[in-house]
C-alpha cells in the first residue's frame, strides 16, 4: 500500500511549482487531480489541472459521498475524488494539493483506516514576499486578489497541525527537502 500525502499552503506560494517538478522527477507518485466548478484559467487543461464541473454536478456527487473532502473557496467548490484515491493508494503513494481545512477533513476522515496521511505544509519566506509573488501572478481580478491575501493569515495559522512545515524561499532547495520527506515517510511505512 501507497502512502497519502496531503501538500498545502497559502494560494501563490508556489506549491503547484513544486509539485509539478516534484511529479517530473519521480515518477512512481500519482497526483489527485480534484473536482471544481470555478472557471479554468488560461492555460488550465481539464482533466489534468483540474476537473473543471458544473455546480450541480459537483452536488450531485457530494450527495453520493463521492468526494474525501470538500471545501468552497471565493464561491466556488473544490472536492478531492474519493474513489480514485483510494483505489491508487493500493499500488502507489498518492499526493494531494489541498487547501488546510480540506487537509485536516482528510486526515479526520480517514481516522481508524489503515491510510494514514502525511500532512506538508509551504510557507513562504515572508508574507511580503507572498503578497509580491501574488499580485505578479496576474491570474486575478484585485478582488479575487484581496480574498486570496485574507486568506493567508487563517492557512498560516494552522500550521501545527500539520506533520511538516517547508519554507519555500530556494526552490531547488524546498524540491530538496520534500523529497526527503516522502522518501523517509516511505520507508517509514516499508518498516
Ligand atoms: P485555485 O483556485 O487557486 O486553483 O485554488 C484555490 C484553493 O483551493 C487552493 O488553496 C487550493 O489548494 C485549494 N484546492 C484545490 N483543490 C482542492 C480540493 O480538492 N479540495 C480542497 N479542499 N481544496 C482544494
Amino acid at each position: 500500500m501507497g502512502t497519502l500525502f496531503v501538500i498545502s499552503g497559502p494560494s501563490g506560494v508556489g506549491k503547484g511549482t513544486l509539485v509539478n517538478l516534484l511529479m517530473q522527477d519521480d515518477k512512481s507518485l500519482v497526483l489527485s487531480v480534484s473536482c471544481t466548478t470555478r472557471r479554468p484559467r488560461v492555460g488550465e487543461v481539464n482533466g489534468k489541472s483540474y476537473f473543471f464541473i458544473s455546480q450541480e454536478e459537483f452536488l450531485k456527487r457530494k450527495e453520493e459521498n463521492g468526494f474525501l473532502e470538500w471545501d468552497e473557496h471565493f464561491g466556488n467548490y473544490y472536492g478531492t475524488p474519493k474513489s480514485f484515491v483510494l483505489e491508487q493508494l493500493k499500488t502507489h503513494s498518492v499526493i494531494l494539493e489541498i487547501d488546510v481545512k480540506g487537509a485536516l477533513q482528510v486526515r479526520e476522515a480517514l481516522k481508524g483506516s489503515p491510510v494514514e496521511p502525511v500532512l506538508i505544509m509551504i510557507t513562504p519566506p515572508s508574507s511580503q514576499e507572498l503578497i509580491n509573488r501574488l499580485s505578479g501572478r496576474n491570474s486575478e481580478s484585485m478582488t479575487e486578489l484581496l480574498k486570496r491575501l485574507k486568506r493567508v493569515d487563517y492557512e498560516l495559522s494552522q500550521k501545527d497541525a500539520y506533520d511538516y512545515v517547508i519554507v519555500n524561499d530556494d526552490l531547488n532547495e524546498a524540491k530538496e527537502n520534500l523529497e526527503k520527506i516522502i522518501g523517509s515517510e516511505k520507508a517509514k511505512r516499508r518498516l
